[in-house]
């Protein structure tokens, strides 16, 4: 064997022996609470109750949403053919930019939106394009990859600023002569569930004349009256916000938007290059977002928010119920579908997912270094899609694993 392959093979063995090696399922049946999931390199699929999905309004299976995608896809093809400057811009993408410019035009003046392949394309795509060498990227400490890896290709220099932390943020900006800001923050943070100041973020881009970038992949669809999201939620209004929203999760399909002022989106349909060199995501994927934001703006959608709500609060009351009298374990405030239970050590977080995985239910463990060092966690994802007793069977049974004495970790 190469010398290569062995340096590769040497890196894997690493990651197995500190446990750290990542394992994928194949999901055998449709995106749901109840999964058929079988783990790469056994046979037998077992059937699972899972915790972790990104599907908070239960969308991704939904079958209007099937019959939009098969009817676009009837319409307009399989394929976009190219990219979006050449000859794969459908009307079925236009139709989509515009409706989302019309959902964006309360909260961002002149608001126009720009239909990305995922959110990570998106990203990557606002801050290479807006953080040139003048600009200086201050990016929060606890931002997405997406964000991060973005900030990383832009030409900017970046500087992190604490978790939440306003008054450092000030600090930073009042320094900077830079002509071209930007505050680059998560709008929920993906691995507790509780929103950024983004009131108080929009306050200092307006002071220090600075772009305020908000990524609300967690919030979109499942925050604000009608599913708008975290603008819609906190009532925002600017034209130095610029948003994305993903359409992947609470949408149930694929892609993400950027909106944003429309000089904004001329300039990044010049610039961007994950918009610019890429082909354009199918139509029908387009078609069926069409079909999924009617759903999430209209009854349905509201219904199915209700259900969320109704299921965070039912697992938030019983986790606060079997939580240990001795502090050891917490569930942080989280408004949100995503619900983090610190358990402390890792060995305690693993020891938990496992008993939970031999009960069948699926939680994800996180641990650090994606979380700080003492805070390792379960992290309970919820959707309108959990029914009441779904939420019983995770509440009883974290409850038997919670009241184990910490020294069985060992
Ligand atoms: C999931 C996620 C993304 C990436 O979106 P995709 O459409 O899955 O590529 C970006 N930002 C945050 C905060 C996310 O949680």
């Amino acid at each position: 064997m190469s010398r290569l392959l062995e340096r590769l093979q040497g890196e894997i063995a690493a990651l197995d022996a500190q446990s750290l090696r990542r394992r994928r399922q194949i999901a055998e049946t449709a995106c749901a609470p109840e999964q058929s999931l079988t783990l790469a390199g056994t046979t037998a699929p077992r059937t699972m109750l899972g915790f972790s999905s990104n599907d908070y309004l239960g969308l991704a299976a939904h079958p209007a949403l099937a019959a939009a995608w098969a009817e676009g896809a009837a319409r307009y093809g399989t394929g976009s053919g190219g990219s979006h400057l050449i000859l794969g811009h459908s009307r079925a993408h236009a139709q989509l930019e515009e409706r989302l410019a019309d959902w964006m035009a309360p909260f961002i003046p002149e608001a126009q939106s720009l239909f990305f392949c995922t959110g990570y394309m998106a990203n990557l795509g606002v801050l290479s394009a807006l953080g040139g060498a003048e600009a200086v990227i201050f990016s929060e400490a606890l931002n997405h990859a997406s964000l991060i890896d973005g900030a990383r290709l832009a030409k900017a220099r970046v500087e992190r600023y604490p978790h939440c932390d306003i008054d450092a943020l000030d600090a930073m900006l009042g320094a900077c002569d830079a002509p071209v800001k930007l505050i680059v923050s998560d709008a929920v943070f993906s691995m507790d569930g509780h929103l950024a100041p983004v009131h108080q973020l929009l306050a200092l881009a307006e002071r220090h004349d600075a772009w305020l970038v908000v990524d609300d992949a967690h919030g979109f669809g499942v925050l604000g009256d009608t599913g708008r999201g975290v603008v819609q939620a906190l009532g925002l209004h600017s034209e130095r916000l610029v948003l994305i929203g993903t359409l992947g999760k609470a949408a149930g399909v694929s892609g993400a938007f950027v909106a944003a002022h429309r000089t904004v989106i001329d300039y990044l349909v010049q610039r961007a290059r994950p918009y610019i060199f890429t082909t354009a995501a199918p139509p029908a994927v387009a078609h069926a977002l069409l079909a999924s934001l009617t759903l999430i703006e209209g009854e349905e959608g509201a219904a199915r928010r209700a259900a969320l709500q109704a299921r965070i609060a039912q697992l938030r009351e019983g986790v606060k119920a079997v939580l240990p009298a001795d502090g050891s374990a917490w569930l942080p405030e989280s408004p949100t579908a995503i619900q983090p239970l610190i358990v402390g050590d890792n060995a305690r977080a693993m020891r938990t997912m496992a008993q939970l995985d031999a009960r069948g239910l699926r939680v994800g463990a996180i641990r650090p270094p994606t979380v700080p060092v003492g805070t390792a966690r379960l992290r309970i994802a919820l959707s309108a899609s959990h029914s009441r007793a779904d939420v019983v069977r995770l509440v009883d049974a974290l409850g038997v694993a919670l009241s184990q004495p910490m020294q069985e970790a060992a």
